[in-house]
């Protein structure tokens, strides 16, 4: 299968980088507001610049509270 974030070939839902970065959001975001978000899939490209290095999970934290 395929990494939901990235597209990487992957045995997982998400491969390990991408991984890494949505489990430090849900840790900082909560699981109770993560699990309110009914499409996430607008956070995606922001994770793969995070894993890149071009973002930090604050940016993307920030980024998250404006579409509030
Ligand atoms: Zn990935």
């Amino acid at each position: 299968m395929q990494c939901t974030v990235c597209g990487e070939e992957n045995e997982n839902e998400y491969c390990d980088e991408c991984d890494k970065i949505l489990k430090e959001i849900i840790k900082r975001v909560g699981e109770e507001r993560w699990s309110a978000i009914d499409d996430s899939s607008y956070i995606y490209p922001m994770i793969q610049r995070a894993v890149k290095g071009e973002l930090t999970v604050n940016d993307i934290i920030n980024a998250m509270e404006v579409e509030d």
